[in-house]
């Protein structure tokens, strides 16, 4: 396992960041998925050792979260989602600079700092002032400051905010080509979903401070929320109502189809008693496969 967290809660003041986050993320490309304010910034910034939790506890890459903050920031490339960028440095300058704050000499920092930037597009701008930089270039050189010291594992916080849909698209088609890098596994929070299934292939849904879901993708899709698809006839709202009441969440398309969504609590025979006392009949029933964004609205309770 590559990240792990237990019960891990903190507190700005009086407002709960995190409430209780447990978790496991293993190789690969991890998706931390949450609405704003779900407090995937804090969780950041709590596996990075800039906060300490108030309670549980936590490793990355086998080191303390509570103790080796230091080991920490040695293997793993953060680029914060605000910016971080220092006026009058050109980008070569910048980049080497975080290098040298991560360790590295400085003969050495400067010839990865070229490296990285040529890695990331910004090969010809490198010597431009960062005050000149769009916010396309200055999002992709936050990536190249997290990666000048060659960490083992990346974390990127929303790393396509604020970018115009050309923008998006490069910096995810960079982020892609880092995640099929087999030795560099990668931590991406964003609040769009689109982001995540493009670049990740394990998830973790944080809402209100707690983990709502986690796993492999593809599994959670498949597994985590049964959707049915239905058609009935003889219904004048009993049967909605009946579903709602068991805390399924309803949708009905045009065409007369109902799609339910049940919770764990809630088996699919039990649609047919349900049926049966609204005094509908069943006419059309099938599984149906839930998308990420089913999965997304189910566990945080947006449609
Ligand atoms: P996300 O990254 O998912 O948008 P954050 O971790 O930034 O969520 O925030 C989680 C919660 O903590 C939110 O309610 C936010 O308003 C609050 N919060 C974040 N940073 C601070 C801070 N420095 N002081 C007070 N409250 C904060």
């Amino acid at each position: 396992m590559n990240i792990e967290l237990r019960n891990v809660r903190f507190s700005y003041g009086p407002v709960q960041a995190l409430d209780g986050v447990t978790l496991q993320i293993g190789e690969g490309a991890c998706g931390l998925l949450g609405p704003n304010g779900a407090g995937k910034s804090t969780l950041l910034k709590i596996l990075l050792g800039f906060l300490r939790p108030s309670l549980g506890d936590g490793l990355v890459l086998g080191h303390d979260i509570l103790k080796d903050s230091f080991g920490i920031r040695r293997v793993v490339g953060y680029m914060p989602e605000d910016d971080c960028f220092i006026p009058g440095l050109d980008a070569v300058a910048f980049t080497a600079h975080f290098g040298e704050l991560s360790g590295m000499p400085r003969a050495e920092a400067m010839k990865r700092a070229h490296d990285v930037l040529y890695y990331v597009g910004l090969g010809e701008a490198r010597y431009r002032l960062l005050e000149t930089y769009s916010a396309g270039m200055k999002q992709r050189l936050k990536l190249a400051q997290a990666l000048v010291h060659d960490p083992k594992i990346l974390f990127l916080d929303e790393p396509t905010a604020n970018l115009d849909p050309q923008g998006r698209t490069e910096i995810l088609e960079l982020i892609s080509d880092i995640t099929s890098k087999k030795d560099l596994h990668v931590l991406i929070s964003s609040h769009i979903l689109t982001d995540i299934e493009q670049t990740c292939t394990s998830l973790v849904i944080l809402n209100k401070g707690k983990v709502a879901a986690q796993g492999d993708l593809a599994a959670l899709r498949e597994v985590r929320f049964s959707l049915y698809e239905m058609k009935v006839v003889g219904e004048s709202g009993a049967f909605l109502e009946a579903l709602r009441r068991r805390e399924c969440r309803v949708e009905t398309t045009e065409d007369g189809v109902i799609k339910v969504y049940l919770p764990q609590t809630v088996e699919r025979r039990d649609l047919f008693g349900l049926a049966g006392d609204a005094g509908v009949q069943v006419r059309h029933f099938v599984k149906s496969r839930t998308s990420l964004e089913d999965l997304f609205a189910r566990t945080v309770g947006v449609d």
